[in-house]
């Protein structure tokens, strides 16, 4: 059987890589989606073990240390990791896996995984984005002029990705992440089975 794709999503914050992903997610049952660990508490009708495996501190650490993260990050002071076994079950069974993490994190995965599709999403411009990141009306003063100095920085790091898909609109977004995967699937070095079966 052929092992299953890896694929990331990340974007700055503002892109619109939850709602590409909610989309992608409901319209692709054949991906499967890495359920991270994370140390924040769940947010509202969160359930352990669906959005997040929600650990404490320790329990966490102690995983880093047994070397169970295939990735992790301090996000915004709280841990984020990808569990190693998850990924890798889910492969072998020759499931596509999706990852939807931060920009760093996804460049560790490659670090780690060369055969990684790494998918960098961007806003269709700098002011797009400040509207984006100012209309969400959910960020302190403070903050929103946080996101909004490191937008450029964060997104110049998208040069080292695989593949870069404008979302402009969340449905032609998703119909570019669907070619890609597509177009992975079909590569020869994936299908090295398909000509065995031509062999005289
Ligand atoms: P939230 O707390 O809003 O669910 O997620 C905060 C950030 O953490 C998002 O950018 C999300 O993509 C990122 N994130 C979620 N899971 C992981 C993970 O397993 N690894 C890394 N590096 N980032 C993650």
């Amino acid at each position: 059987m052929t092992k299953g794709l890896l694929i990331t999503v990340s974007g700055a914050s503002g892109t619109g890589k939850g709602a590409v992903c909610d989309r992608l997610r409901a319209t692709t049952p054949t991906l499967t989606y890495s359920i991270s660990a994370t140390t924040r508490a769940p947010r509202g009708a969160e359930v352990d073990g669906r959005e997040y495996f929600f650990f404490d501190r320790s329990e966490f650490e102690d995983r880093i240390a047994r070397g169970e993260f295939l990735e992790y990050a301090d996000v915004y002071g709280n841990y984020y990791g990808t569990l190693r076994s998850y990924v890798d079950r889910q492969r072998d069974a020759g499931r596509d896996v999706l990852l939807e993490i931060d920009i760093q994190g996804a460049l560790k995965v490659k670090a780690a995984c060369p055969e990684a599709i790494l998918i960098f999403l961007l806003p269709p411009s700098l002011e797009e984005l400040t509207r984006r990141i100012v209309g969400r009306g959910t960020e302190s003063e403070e903050s929103l002029a946080r996101r909004l100095a490191s937008a450029p920085t964060e997104i110049d790091v998208g040069r080292r990705y695989d593949y870069v898909v404008v979302n402009d609109a969340v449905e032609t977004a998703v119909e570019r992440i669907k070619a890609i995967i597509t177009a992975e699937r079909c590569r020869v070095e994936r299908n090295a089975q398909l000509f065995d079966t031509f062999k005289k």
